[in-house]
C-alpha cells in the first residue's frame, strides 16, 4: 500500500507525470508555491547541472528545487548547457482550488527559443534557424530564422550546397531539421529533429499566409521559387507552436532573403580569421568585431555582427553602403551629433519585441517612451548631415523614416516619469491620464490625510503625546500607546495587539477610513492595470513600425560608427568591382595593430592579378606570414562588408568565396586536431573554391611527416593554380616549395624579410618579392631562451648538414634541417613522378595529348 504512495501514485504526482509525459525532451519546472521542482531523473540532471542539492520527498522519489525568484539565472545556466526547459506554472489561485491546483506548461524555453532579454547578450542575434534540403526542387537549400527576442523573421533559399554555410553564417542557437539529414552544425549549436512532412512548403503555405491574414503569400513578396524557405518556416512556426502555446504575436512578416549575394565564409574561416569568437576562448580584444565595433546602440551592435558574418558579394552593393559610410566619414561634426542623440536610445527592437508579446514592464515601456523621445533628434542630426543625398540608402531612410510621433504622445501622456520595474508598485500611470484613476487615487490621498490628521486630533482628545498612528500589513491602521499612558487609554478604543512596550488599538472612525483606503487601493491597482495593459497594447501593435525605424537606426549606428573607426585609426576607402585583381597597399592588420604601439605596425603591400595569382609566402617562424595572410583575408571581408579598410589605398576584385585554412600545428581553432580533418578541410576548400574564390592557407600539411606535407602541399598549390585559377596566398616555412614558380606559370614567390646584424636577426615584418635562403630556425630558438651550449652545439650540427647536402649548386636551395635534407636530392624528376602517377585509362584521348605536350615543355625546360 505504501509502496503505491511511494512510487508517486499522489494526485499530485499524477498530475505531474500526465504532464511531463508531454514533454519527455524537456526539463519540467513544475511550479509549486514559491519553487519550481524537478523529479525523478529531471531532478538529477538539474541538480547535477546546477550544482544543487538533490533531495527526496517522503515518498523516496528525487527531488530538486529552485526558488522562482531566481528562476531566471538557473534557466540561462540549464540553456547553457544545452538543455530545453518546460516551465509548468499554477494556472488557478490555489485558494480557489478543489483538489490539487491546475497546472500547465505554459512555455518551452531552448537555446534557440528565448523570449526573454535578460538571459542573452545583447550585441547577439539569438537565431532559432529551421533548415532542410528540397529534393523536388531540384535539391535547393531552404532555411527560416526567427530572433524571438526582436520578432525578426528572415527566409532564405540557396542551392542546397550552400545550406550548411548560409546556415552558420548565422550563428544560430538551434538548429531545427528533418530527422534524417545530416546537416553538419557547428561546435555547440542543439540540433532538434521534427518530421519531414513538416516541412512541407504546401502545408507552410497555408499556415503562413492564415497566420500573417494573406490571401496569398504573394503579399509577403513570396514567390514559387521561395518554396523551400517557405517548407523551412512552416516547420518552424510548427515547433514554434508546441514551444510557446500562448502564441507570439510579436513575429514579423518574413523577410525574404535571396541566396547569392553574400559571401560564403565557412565556420573554419570565422574562427581562424577570430571575426566574432577568439580563438583562446576569454582572449579580449582579439576579435574583428570587438575591434570595429564603435556602434551605441544595441541594435547597431547587433546589425554589425550580422554583416561581419555576412559581408556582400556584390560590388554595387557594397559600393551603396560605402557611400553612406562616406557621407559620415565627410562630416565628422554631423556625425558626433547623430551619435550623441543615439546614445540615448535603448534596445528599441526587443522593447518591441516585449511590448507585443505582452511582456514589457512599466519600466521597460518607459525606456520605450524615453527612446522615441530621442527621435526627433536623431532626425534632425541625420538630415543635417553634409552632402546625405549623395547616398542612395540614406536617402531612403530619410524618406521613410517613422518619428512614431503618436506613440511616444500616447506614452507621454500615459506613463509616469519614472515608471516602476513592477506593475504592483504602483504609480506607473501619469495623473492626468485618466479620470477615474485620479479620483480613486483622491479618495485614497484623501484617506490618508484623514488618518494622518487623526494622530494630532486623538493626541489632544486623550492628552496622551506620544500617541502614534500606524501602519502594518497584518492589522491594517492602529493607535499606539505606551504603556506608561496605558490608563488614559479611552473606551471607545479597540485593543488589537500587545508589543513589549506599547499597545495598539483601532477605533470605528479608523475602521472606516482604512476601508476606504484599502479599496480605493486594490481599485487603483485594477484600474492602473488596465490601463497599463491599454498602452502596452498599444505599443504591441506599433511594432511593426518601430522594427522598422529600429532597423533604420541600426544602419545609421553601423555607418557612424564605421565611419568613426575609419577616422580614428586611418582606414581608407576601398575601390570594390568585380575585377579579379586584388590591391592592398600599406596594408594592416586591424586587430594586431590595435595591440601595438601607434605606428609600431609595419604596413605591407600585395597585389593578386591573374598572372600573379598564387603567392607562396616563405619566411622563417615569427616573421609575420600568418599575419599578413590574415591581414589581407580581414581587409577583403571589411571592404565587403561596406567598411573602409587599414591601409593606405586599396582595390578589391569582389571575393565569391573565401576560405582560410591553418595547418594542424599551428591550429589553435581547433583543440585536438588530427591531420586528417585537416586534410578534409583542405579538400573542401578545393571542391567549392571558384576563380573568383581568395584561398589563404597558412602551413597547411605541417601535420604530418615533412615528405607528406612538402608534397600535399605542392600539389594542392598546384591544384588551385591549374584548375581552380584562384586568388591563393600560402604561408609556409618549407622552403621546397619556392620551386614551384618554377613550372606554375602564374605563381610568385614572396618572403616576409629577416636580417641578420651582428649574429642577431632582426624581424623586419615586411613582405618583399623572392623566396628566402635562410631558416633562422636556430636564431628563434635562441630568442626562445634555449641555454646557450645548446644553441652553439644546434649552429654546429647545422654547418655540417648544410655542408653534405647541398643539393644541386647554384640553386637557391635553402639550408633545411634533417629531417627535409634528402627530399629533392634523392626523388626522381618532377616529370617522371608525374607521369608515373598518371591514369591513362581515365584520360580522354585529348586531354592525354595535352598532358603529354605540357610534359614535354617541363622535361625540356632546362633543369
Ligand atoms: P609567422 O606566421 O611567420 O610565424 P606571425 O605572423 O605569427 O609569424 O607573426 C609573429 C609576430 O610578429 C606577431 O605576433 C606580431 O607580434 C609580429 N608581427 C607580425 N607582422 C607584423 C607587422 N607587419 N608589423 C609588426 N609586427 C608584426
Ligand atoms: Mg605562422
Amino acid at each position: 500500500m505504501s509502496g503505491r504512495v511511494a512510487d508517486g501514485g499522489t494526485p499530485l504526482m499524477t498530475q505531474y507525470r500526465e504532464i511531463k509525459a508531454r514533454h519527455p525532451n524537456a526539463i519540467l519546472f513544475f511550479r509549486m508555491g514559491d519553487f519550481y521542482e524537478m523529479f525523478f531523473d529531471d531532478a538529477e540532471l538539474g541538480a547535477k547541472t546546477l550544482g544543487i542539492t538533490l533531495t527526496s520527498r517522503g515518498d523516496g522519489v528525487p527531488l530538486a528545487g529552485v526558488p522562482v525568484k531566481a528562476a531566471a539565472d538557473y534557466l540561462r545556466q540549464l540553456l547553457a548547457a544545452g538543455l530545453r526547459v518546460a516551465i509548468c506554472e499554477q494556472v488557478e489561485d490555489p485558494k480557489a482550488a478543489k483538489g490539487i491546483v491546475r497546472r500547465e506548461v505554459v512555455e518551452t524555453i531552448t537555446p534557440g527559443a528565448v523570449l526573454d532579454e535578460t538571459f542573452l547578450a545583447g550585441t547577439k542575434n539569438n537565431f532559432l534557424v529551421a533548415a532542410w534540403a528540397d529534393e523536388a526542387h531540384g535539391r535547393m537549400g531552404g532555411l527560416a530564422a526567427v530572433d524571438l527576442s526582436t520578432g525578426e523573421f528572415l527566409l532564405e533559399t540557396m542551392p542546397g550546397e550552400r545550406l550548411a554555410e548560409s546556415v552558420s553564417r548565422l550563428g544560430p542557437a538551434e538548429v531545427v531539421q528533418p530527422a534524417e539529414s545530416a546537416l553538419p552544425l557547428d561546435d555547440g549549436v542543439m540540433r532538434t529533429a521534427r518530421e519531414a512532412w513538416e516541412f512541407d512548403p504546401a502545408l507552410a503555405q497555408d499556415d503562413l499566409a492564415r497566420r500573417f491574414q494573406l490571401a496569398s503569400l504573394d503579399g509577403l513578396g513570396l514567390g514559387a521559387e521561395d518554396a523551400p524557405a517557405v517548407g523551412a518556416a512552416g516547420a518552424l512556426l510548427r515547433y514554434l507552436a508546441e514551444l510557446q502555446p500562448g502564441g507570439l504575436p510579436h513575429l514579423m512578416r518574413p523577410v525574404a532573403r535571396r541566396g547569392e549575394g553574400h559571401l560564403w565564409l565557412d565556420e573554419m574561416t570565422r574562427r581562424n580569421l577570430e571575426l566574432v569568437e577568439p580563438l583562446r576562448a576569454g582572449t579580449k580584444g582579439a576579435t574583428l568585431f570587438e575591434v570595429i565595433d564603435a556602434t551605441v546602440t544595441p541594435m547597431g551592435g547587433r546589425l554589425l555582427r550580422q554583416w561581419v558574418l555576412s559581408p556582400l558579394a556584390d560590388a554595387a552593393a557594397i559600393d551603396r553602403r560605402l557611400d553612406a559610410v562616406t557621407v559620415f566619414f565627410a562630416d565628422p561634426r554631423g556625425r558626433a551629433r547623430l551619435r550623441e542623440a543615439l546614445e540615448g536610445v535603448r534596445d528599441l527592437e526587443r522593447l518591441a519585441g516585449r511590448a507585443a508579446a505582452g511582456r514589457a514592464t512599466p519600466r521597460e515601456l518607459g525606456a520605450l517612451r524615453d527612446s522615441l523621445l530621442r527621435l526627433p533628434d536623431v532626425l534632425g542630426a541625420f538630415t543635417g548631415l553634409k552632402d546625405r543625398e549623395s547616398s542612395a540608402l540614406l536617402a531612403a531612410i530619410a524618406r521613410d523614416f517613422d518619428l512614431l510621433a503618436d506613440l511616444a504622445a500616447r506614452l507621454s501622456a500615459g506613463l509616469s516619469d519614472r515608471p516602476p520595474a513592477v506593475l504592483a508598485d504602483g504609480d506607473a500611470i501619469r495623473t492626468g491620464f485618466d479620470a477615474e484613476l485620479d479620483e480613486l487615487r483622491g479618495l485614497r490621498d484623501g484617506g490618508k490625510q484623514y488618518i494622518a490628521s487623526l494622530q494630532e486630533r486623538e493626541r489632544g482628545r486623550t492628552g496622551i503625546p506620544s500617541l502614534k498612528v500606524g501602519y502594518n500589513k497584518v492589522f491594517g491602521y492602529y493607535l499606539e500607546v505606551t504603556h506608561a499612558h496605558a490608563g488614559r487609554v479611552p473606551p471607545d478604543y479597540e485593543r488589537r495587539q500587545t508589543l513589549a512596550g506599547a499597545e495598539r488599538y483601532v477605533t470605528p472612525e479608523l475602521k472606516e477610513y482604512e476601508a476606504k483606503v484599502l479599496g480605493a487601493e486594490e481599485r487603483i491597482g485594477q484600474r492602473e492595470g488596465a490601463l497599463f495593459a491599454l498602452l502596452r497594447d498599444e505599443a504591441g501593435r506599433a511594432a511593426p513600425r518601430l522594427q522598422q525605424t529600429a532597423r533604420a537606426l541600426a544602419q545609421l549606428d553601423v555607418w557612424a560608427g564605421l565611419a568613426d573607426l575609419a577616422e580614428r585609426n586611418q582606414y581608407v576607402r576601398p575601390a570594390v568591382d568585380q575585377g579579379f585583381e586584388l590591391e592592398l597597399v600599406g596594408s594592416r592588420h586591424p586587430v594586431l595593430e590595435r595591440r601595438m604601439a601607434r605606428e609600431a605596425f609595419i604596413p605591407n603591400d600585395v597585389r593578386f592579378e591573374p598572372s600573379a595569382r598564387v603567392l607562396l609566402v616563405t619566411g622563417p617562424n615569427m616573421a609575420g606570414k600568418s599575419t599578413i595572410l590574415r591581414q589581407i583575408g580581414l581587409c577583403v571581408l571589411l571592404a565587403q562588408m561596406g567598411s573602409y579598410v587599414p591601409a593606405r589605398s586599396a582595390r578589391i576584385g569582389v571575393v565569391d568565396r573565401l576560405f582560410t585554412r591553418v595547418g594542424a600545428s599551428d591550429n589553435l581553432a581547433r583543440g585536438q586536431s588530427t591531420f586528417m580533418v585537416e586534410m578534409s578541410e583542405t579538400s573542401a576548400i578545393l571542391h567549392s573554391a571558384t576563380a573568383r574564390s581568395l584561398v589563404l592557407l597558412d602551413e597547411i600539411g605541417r601535420g604530418t611527416s615533412t615528405y607528406d606535407g612538402v608534397a600535399i602541399a605542392w600539389a594542392v598549390s598546384e591544384h588551385l593554380h591549374d584548375r581552380t585559377g584562384c586568388k591563393t596566398m600560402f604561408a609556409t616555412h618549407y622552403h621546397e616549395l619556392m620551386q614551384l614558380p618554377e613550372t606554375l606559370a602564374h605563381a610568385r614567390n614572396y618572403n616576409v624579410a629577416v636580417r641578420e646584424s651582428g649574429g642577431t636577426v632582426v624581424f623586419l615584418h615586411r613582405l618583399e618579392p623572392g623566396g628566402t635562403d635562410q631558416s633562422y630556425g636556430v636564431h628563434v630558438a635562441e630568442l626562445a631562451g634555449l641555454p646557450a651550449p645548446v644553441v652553439a652545439r644546434a649552429r654546429e650540427v647545422l654547418a655540417t648538414l648544410e655542408g653534405e647536402h647541398r643539393v644541386a649548386p647554384g640553386e637557391p636551395t635553402p639550408p633545411a634541417d634533417p629531417g627535409q635534407l634528402a627530399l629533392f636530392a634523392g626523388e626522381p624528376d618532377p616529370v617522371l613522378r608525374e607521369l608515373g602517377a598518371l591514369d591513362v585509362d581515365s584520360l580522354t584521348p585529348l586531354e592525354a595529348l595535352n598532358r603529354l605536350a605540357e610534359l614535354k615543355k617541363r622535361a625540356s625546360r632546362p633543369k
